[in-house]
């Protein structure tokens, strides 16, 4: 089935301000028609009929801040099992990170990246390195990163300390009209932080990682933007004063973006001091606790590992203000940070486990349980921060139309995710198409997900029965 009529889905296309009852028709993996009724279209003869009524439809969803480990680290996850995830998450396009290894610093790395990414069931971009070897030291050849294909640079695990080389790397970048992003994280100021720092860290005697940490780089990242005119965006914001600051520099015209990530949204720093803490503390005022019987939800202890993520779960008035910045506009990216670690490196003291945690399954659920159900975001506007707004920064296009992803257009790739916004249900790590299972997420009611992904016609991943899945070429 690789040609369908959808029927009378309600179709959210922020791109275009689209939201109602449409039919979508693809045909040999492009939009073939976009309108109220195309059963008497021309083209729709033959074509099997699909009827969604009941279901939203929106453009492919993007992810532009993904890791899956390849080359180098291919125990934890690779593209085509990243992918997988993706899929099963509702993404049709991902962009990975170059904290690989070796990093993605040239362009035979970025040329390897991109092959593999051939085998990939969703679309897989790639960035550069800001730096060789993300060390910080020395700018990579980011002209030659460009001409190999990369959509943006980023040193991200890491952050470029030295303000002077930010600044070339904004005005080398600026040249080829490449997207700049940037883990923000002073080093001198959070050392071998591994909590956030806060009532939680002294309780649990753990080194803390404080916000200022994070502040101190959106505040230079700001200021460097507005001085070379050049864009920046911070990825995974999590405190209360980088919201701020943001907020600010943005209704000045600075040229900064901030994205937020699910587990900064829905978690806080108790969550590290075990469930017993999170639950009566936290869960109150989550939307999805309200989903689980006291009895039904789930349980770890403090220490666990599965909490323990790079910026790190934050004060409850930090989640708070992150909302707070996703409901205003400052920050109008989600991500999932996707960050595989296989059980061996998590399962040890909570200081020498890895950061990073699984995401990308159950990224679309989270948000539309967190945001959505619980009143904090339109339908129309998550959609657009998981479609219009990521391709608006970073330009992503389908290799075979030339067009732009995170859009439904007649000429355009059939990328689609069919979400059913009410269906209610349980994540299980123990089923991920990920190599690792890393998530503090397994057990968590959600409400909302996909329930059919369609990336370049293909039915890539459907637990809908009138969709199924295709079966791999
Ligand atoms: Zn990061």
């Amino acid at each position: 089935m690789s040609d369908v009529l959808l029927r009378a889905g309600r179709v959210i296309d922020p791109s275009q301000g689209l939201d109602g009852v449409r039919d979508v028709l693809w045909r040999d993996g492009r939009i073939a028609a976009l309108d109220t009724d195309l059963s008497t279209h021309p083209q729709a003869r033959g074509v099997p009929v699909v009827e969604a009524r009941g279901l939203v439809v929106t453009p492919g969803l993007l992810d532009i801040h993904v890791h899956f480990r390849e080359p180098g680290q291919t125990a934890k996850e690779n593209i085509v099992s990243g992918a997988e995830c993706a899929a099963r998450g509702g993404f049709t396009s991902v962009v990975c990170m170059p904290n690989t290894k070796p990093a993605i610093d040239d362009p035979a790395a970025v040329g390897l990246v991109r092959e593999r990414a051939r085998a990939a069931c969703v679309r897989v971009f790639v960035t550069g390195a800001i730096t060789k070897d993300i060390a910080g030291e020395e700018l990579a050849p980011i002209g030659a990163l460009h001409r190999a294909g990369v959509v943006a640079i980023t040193d991200d695990g890491r952050c470029v300390q030295n303000a002077d080389l930010m600044r070339r790397a904004l005005e080398y970048s600026r040249m080829y009209g490449l997207t700049v992003m940037d883990h923000c994280q002073e080093y001198a100021l959070v050392q071998e932080g591994v909590m956030h720092e806060g009532y939680w860290s002294t309780v649990l005697g753990l080194r803390g990682w404080p916000a200022v940490g994070e502040d101190a780089i959106v505040a230079r990242n700001i200021l460097l933007a507005r001085m070379t005119g050049t864009p920046i965006h911070c990825q995974h914001i999590s405190s209360r004063q980088s919201v701020e600051l943001l907020r600010q520099a943005r209704a000045e015209g600075v040229p900064i973006t901030g994205e937020a990530c699910p587990h900064h949204f829905t978690l806080t720093d108790a969550a590290v001091a075990g469930s017993d803490k999170f639950w009566p503390e936290d869960g109150a005022s989550l939307f999805a606790a309200r989903l689980m019987p006291e009895a039904e939800r789930p349980r770890w202890p403090a220490y666990d590992t599965h909490f323990k993520m790079n910026p790190p779960l934050r004060s409850a008035a930090d989640r708070a203000a992150v909302v707070e910045g996703i409901r205003d506009g400052t920050l109008d990216i989600l991500s999932s940070d996707h960050a595989p670690h296989c059980n061996y490196e998590k399962d040890v003291e909570f200081d020498f486990a890895p950061f990073g945690i699984l995401g990308l399954e159950t990224e679309l659920g989270i948000s539309l349980t967190e945001l959505y159900h619980a009143g904090h975001l339109p339908l129309p506007r998550l959609v657009e921060l998981f479609t219009a707004r990521p391709a608006a920064l970073v330009s992503l296009k389908a290799e075979e139309t030339g067009t732009s992803l995170g859009r439904i257009e007649v000429g355009g790739p059939a990328d689609l995710t069919l979400i059913d916004v009410d269906r209610e249900w349980t994540y299980d790590v123990k089923r991920t198409a990920s190599k690792s299972a890393n998530s503090p997420f397994h057990g968590w009611r959600l409400k909302g997900k996909a329930v059919a992904t369609v990336c370049r016609g293909r039915v890539v991943w459907s637990e809908w029965d009138k969709l199924p899945t295709e079966a791999k070429p």
